[in-house]
């Protein structure tokens, strides 16, 4: 073997593998930065995406659900207001009525409350009296209705 001649050669050949083992790696790097990095990008994305449509769905169902209810209470809304109107106007009116009625006669308890307390009621001598009686108010007794007690004669009652 004559080494002088191998040597440029066996040089060149040392070369040529390094060359293409240099290639190889690079190729092989890049085969594996490439597809490996998008690979679980990809399958991250694939699964965010896949909840997002999920929860889409979901909220979606939820929306119909609710839009449903919505619909139901709106019915059950327009019964109600009906009901009330064909019901409870007559009777909220009466008792309304009522109430500002009782709500007078209650500041005065031994007064009642189906009358308006328009009169003055003596009671020393049971003699009922008009706002316009210089007894109204100024003695002893307490307010009443018109027909309460006997009629002032001097004011008439
Ligand atoms: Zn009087």
């Amino acid at each position: 073997m004559n080494w002088k001649i191998l040597r440029p050669f066996v040089q060149y050949l040392l070369l040529a593998v390094l060359l293409l083992l240099a290639g190889l790696f690079a190729a092989f790097a890049d085969d594996k930065t490439k597809p490996t990095k998008p690979g679980p990008e990809s399958q991250e994305a694939r699964e965010e995406l896949r909840k997002i449509r999920d929860s889409l769905d979901q909220l979606r169902d939820e929306h119909a659900k609710l839009k449903e209810e919505n619909g139901l209470l709106r019915k059950e809304n327009q019964q109600l207001r009906r009901l009330l109107a064909d019901k409870g106007e007559p009777g909220g009116v009466a008792a309304a009525a009522a109430n500002v009625v009782g709500v007078v006669p209650t500041n005065q308890p031994n007064t009642e409350a189906k009358t308006q307390l328009t009169h003055w009621f003596t009671t020393s001598n049971g003699r009922r009296h008009n706002s316009r009686c210089r007894y109204f108010k100024t003695t002893e007794g307490r307010r009443c209705g018109p027909h309460e007690g006997k009629a002032c004669k001097l004011c008439g009652g």
